[in-house]
């Protein structure tokens, strides 16, 4: 992120917030307040979220006061109701200076989406409004089911129907921003059927689910990482978000795989600042790499059009036509690839400083191969393309 004074932050609040000065949506307040808390707040840690493992609560907690979590939840259940655009450009500003941070926030907001599309009444008015504002941190366990649903592996928890609610059974090995009474999305197979499905919010609150740490990162150490062990984990009816199902999966997905395309966003704004400044040193020699500034800075825009144009078709909408969701699928791939690149040619241009250990590339790096990685990881986009295709 290029260096911003307090007063320069300040005027741009101000002018926002007073009318006569022009510019004000309230996403705009929202990103200038965001920035002005990520240097002033995240910056000063992102090497001890990196190296040590730092989980920054204190920060998460702004960025939703700030509404940074909020954006496509309605005002009614304490969000601000601009839709996924904005959801998207929170996530791309704490990327582009921390990705760990990026995709905690991303979390968050999956969180949200889960319950601000579901029909329980109680999650939304209750429990969403805590999140939406960050005063209770979440996280989101559908990798594995995300696989599943695509062909890809065993669904990892077992539920079964009892009085008011379910028990639950099983394991997911990774579920990030998580930690004591935080809340996160899991989807569980019903034991009477193997085609049904029921999605539920649920916590380290509830008797016998159990958080461990037992994994250590090459990035996104900071990020809360913890599996889950369910042991007859009862989740009474009120925490389900869906049972069966199946539409309301097809209802969240595409904004769950959109809204990660903030991540690549930041992280390669980030990368193209690196090769520039490194090329007021070396542009001289720099000018013979591939991938130069300036192309990865139109891929980006391009790639930024793309995405947030698809936020805008995707927000409000019930029923995603399938040519909208392979268009989402590819924008996400586009964001994984461009991150890569983007990463590798900040490495290329920067050589060997940028090869020593703490240095900021060696992190950009590290954190570009999770955005390519992290589910849905492009060999399952691909995949999912692969399928839709054969469907047309
Ligand atoms: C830092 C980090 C944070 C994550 N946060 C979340 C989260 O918040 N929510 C969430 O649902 N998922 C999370 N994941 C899981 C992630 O999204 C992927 O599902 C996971 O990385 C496996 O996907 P894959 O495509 O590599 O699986 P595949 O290549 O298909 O791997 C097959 C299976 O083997 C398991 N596996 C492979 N190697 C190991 C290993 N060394 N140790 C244990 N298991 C292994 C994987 O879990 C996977 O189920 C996180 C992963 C990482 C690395």
């Amino acid at each position: 992120m290029q260096a911003i004074s307090r007063e320069m932050i300040d005027s741009t609040i101000d002018s926002m917030i007073r009318p006569d000065r022009g510019c004000e949506t309230s996403s705009d307040l929202m990103l200038a307040q965001l920035n002005h808390a990520i240097a002033s707040d995240l910056a000063p840690q992102v090497e001890a979220i990196d190296q040590k493992g730092v989980y920054p609560r204190a920060f998460m907690q702004r960025v939703g006061e700030i509404g940074g979590f909020g954006q496509a939840v309605s005002s009614e259940y304490g969000g601000m109701g601009t839709g996924l655009r904005a959801a998207i450009q929170a996530i791309e500003a704490v990327s582009e200076e921390c990705l760990c941070t990026g995709f905690m926030s991303w979390c968050q907001i999956a969180c949200t989406w889960y319950m601000q599309n579901s029909d329980n009444d109680y999650l939304k008015t209750q429990i969403l409004p805590l999140v939406a504002t960050g005063q209770v941190l979440g996280g989101t366990g559908l990798s594995n089911p995300m696989k599943h649903f695509a062909g890809i592996e065993k669904i990892a928890l077992s539920a079964e129907r009892v009085t008011d609610g379910y028990v639950l059974n099983g394991m997911l090995p990774w579920v990030s921003n998580i930690d004591k009474g935080h809340y996160f999305g899991i989807a569980a197979q019903m034991s009477e059927s193997d085609d049904d499905y029921l999605m539920a919010i649920v916590s380290d609150e509830l008797e016998g689910l159990t958080l461990r740490c037992n994994a250590h990162f090459i990035a996104l150490e900071g990020s809360n990482t913890f599996s889950c062990v369910f042991r007859d984990v009862f989740v009474p009816d009120e925490l389900i978000l869906a049972a069966p199902c199946d539409s309301y999966v097809d209802r969240i997905r595409p904004g769950f795989v959109l809204t990660q395309v903030g991540m690549g966003l930041g992280l390669v704004e980030s990368c193209i600042d690196l090769i520039a400044r490194s090329n007021q040193r070396y542009g001289h020699v720099n000018q013979f790499l591939p991938d130069q500034a300036e192309e990865l800075t139109a891929e980006l825009q391009t790639a930024r059009q793309i995405t947030y144009a698809l936020a805008d078709e995707l927000t409000g909408q019930e029923k995603i036509e399938r040519s909208l969701f392979k268009e989402v699928i590819k924008a996400r791939i586009l964001g994984s690839e461009l991150s890569l690149k983007a990463a590798q040619s900040a490495m290329l241009h920067i050589g060997a400083r940028a090869y020593l250990h703490g240095s900021k590339v060696e992190r950009k790096l590290r954190e570009a191969y999770f955005v390519a990685i992290v589910t849905p990881a492009i060999k399952q986009l691909k995949k999912m393309l692969h399928d839709l295709d054969q469907m047309d």
